[in-house]
């Protein structure tokens, strides 16, 4: 029977998983996670107001609880105090990396420093509760906010800084979150891409949605349409629709309306502005089609007011020491899954999901990435079984104090994050902090005891 460990339970972890116990009859399967918590990506990163989308958790859930998956919370691997690549390898039959893209691009910018500008990331995973995120005091005598870039994360914090407090407060956003955005003094967001809107990469429901959001109007300027020059027949239908919503805007009269968001293209940013110590605005360089889908400089250049800048201009995956890894890319060199060293695939080892692909596409990507992996394992895996590899990895775990949460701890924190919600009237709440999710969990499992 193969013993297989996913490292990440993210959509690609737990598709990897379902793809495995579905197409291996005996297959186990651990999902070990860094956090007390499940999900990764659709937990910590899609937008507490997609109640739709965070549904997907429902049947994530199904997989975890799979009778031959068990989650193992609060492994970390790798780095300081983590179980090292090489440890893992020797517990399993196989190990499958689906540890996603877990840091931020920069703009390599002067000013970038300075305070309030921050990643979308870091705001992403503080309205989120990671538990790894802090309030860095994003919205403190914020008036007006700049977000660089034209992706779909660049819609979400555009739209979650212009929510108001009855939106949000259905959400499991933690309380400190909601009561911030809520209070918040932001007026104005201004959504800036360097190319044109027809090279713009967010999806046309998730621009749409900026216009429904109440007491805001979202403005276009028109100068911005006419730039570009390819003909809107010319264009794929998610970039034709896209243009249709932006001139819809554009042609709006005015509406007395004084919260906006404006979204800005063909605005290069070339240097963050300091007043009073932190950022004071944004010095844009007016853009040019090049006519090839690219931009060039005009010699032109803006500066845009902001106490608030956030740089949503695509993930990154970061690399896992003991695992390979392509700089240029950031991600693991792969065959059809297979973790590629020194050009050779490496019996054992494969990767899904962003760690494997990049950091593009929805979450419904992930499935047949995982498919592809698990087909190239489990061809692999007809190959003479290992002997070596002990019945059940967590004693092992265990020896090295490592002591993993496991279901029962994570169905503790969802309890625990209900009742709080329940003492503030609202629905679920989610807990942030590292010390109360590990005391929550812990509290349903006896010590060094982790399989139910
Ligand atoms: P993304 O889609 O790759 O967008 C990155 C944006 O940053 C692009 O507009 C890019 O412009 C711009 N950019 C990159 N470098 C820049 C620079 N130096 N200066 C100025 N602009 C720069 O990344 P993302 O928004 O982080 O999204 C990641 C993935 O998650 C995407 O596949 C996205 O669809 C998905 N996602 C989906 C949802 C949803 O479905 N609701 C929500 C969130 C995220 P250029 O095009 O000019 O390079």
């Amino acid at each position: 029977m193969l013993r297989v460990a996913v490292v990440g339970s993210g959509p690609s972890g737990c598709y990897t998983a379902q793809q495995l116990v579905q197409q291996d009859p005996e297959v186990r399967v651990d999902v070990l996670d860094r956090l007390p918590c499940p999900y990764g990506l659709v937990r910590y990163g899609v937008a507490p107001d997609h109640e739709k989308i965070k549904s997907l958790q429902a049947s994530l859930r199904t997989v975890l609880e799979h009778e031959r998956v068990r989650f193992l919370g609060g492994v970390r691997v790798g780095g300081p105090g983590g179980v090292p690549v090489k440890v893992l390898r020797g517990l399993y039959d196989a190990v499958v990396y689906c540890v996603g893209a877990a840091t931020d691009r920069h703009l390599g910018i002067p000013g970038e420093e300075l305070p309030g500008c921050w990643s979308a990331t870091e705001f992403v995973a503080w309205y989120s509760a990671h538990p790894d995120a802090a309030d860095a005091g994003f919205l403190r005598d914020v008036r007006s906010a700049v977000v660089i870039g034209a992706g779909n994360v660049a819609v979400d914090v555009t739209r979650m800084l212009m929510r108001g407090a009855a939106e949000l407060r259905p959400t499991d956003m933690p309380q400190g979150a909601l009561d911030t955005l809520a209070e918040s003094g932001v007026g104005e967001v201004r959504m800036v891409a360097r190319r044109g809107p027809a090279q713009a990469r967010f999806t046309t429901k998730e621009l749409r949605e900026l216009g429904t959001l109440p007491g805001t109007q979202v403005l276009v300027e028109p100068g911005d349409l006419a730039l570009d020059p390819a003909g809107p027949e010319t264009l794929p239908a998610v970039q034709r629709r896209n243009l249709e919503v932006l001139r819809g805007w554009a042609e709006q009269p005015p509406s007395g309306i004084d919260r906006h968001i404006r979204l800005r293209f063909f605005l290069r940013p070339v240097e963050l502005l300091a007043d009073g110590g932190r950022v004071g605005a944004v010095r844009f360089e007016r853009t040019a089609p090049d006519g090839r889908g690219g931009v060039t400089g005009t010699g032109r250049y803006e500066e845009v007011p902001a106490q608030l800048v956030l740089r949503s201009v695509g993930y990154r995956g970061v690399p896992l020491e003991g695992l390979p890894f392509d700089e240029a890319s950031g991600t693991v060199p792969h065959l059809a899954g297979r973790v590629v060293r020194d050009g050779v695939a490496s019996p054992g080892e494969y990767v899904a999901g962003w760690i494997k692909r990049g950091p593009s596409g929805v979450i419904g990507t992930n499935r047949p990435c995982a498919k592809e992996t698990v087909a190239s394992l489990l061809a692999d895996a007809s190959e003479p079984a290992r002997s070596d590899v002990p019945e059940d990895a967590v004693p092992a775990l265990l020896a090295a104090g490592i002591e993993p949460v496991v279901w029962d701890g994570w169905l503790a924190i969802e309890r625990a994050e209900a009742e709080l919600g329940a003492r503030l009237g609202r629905g679920v709440v989610k807990l942030a902090d590292w010390d109360t999710l590990l005391a929550v969990a812990r509290s349903s499992q006896p010590p060094s005891q982790p399989r139910p």
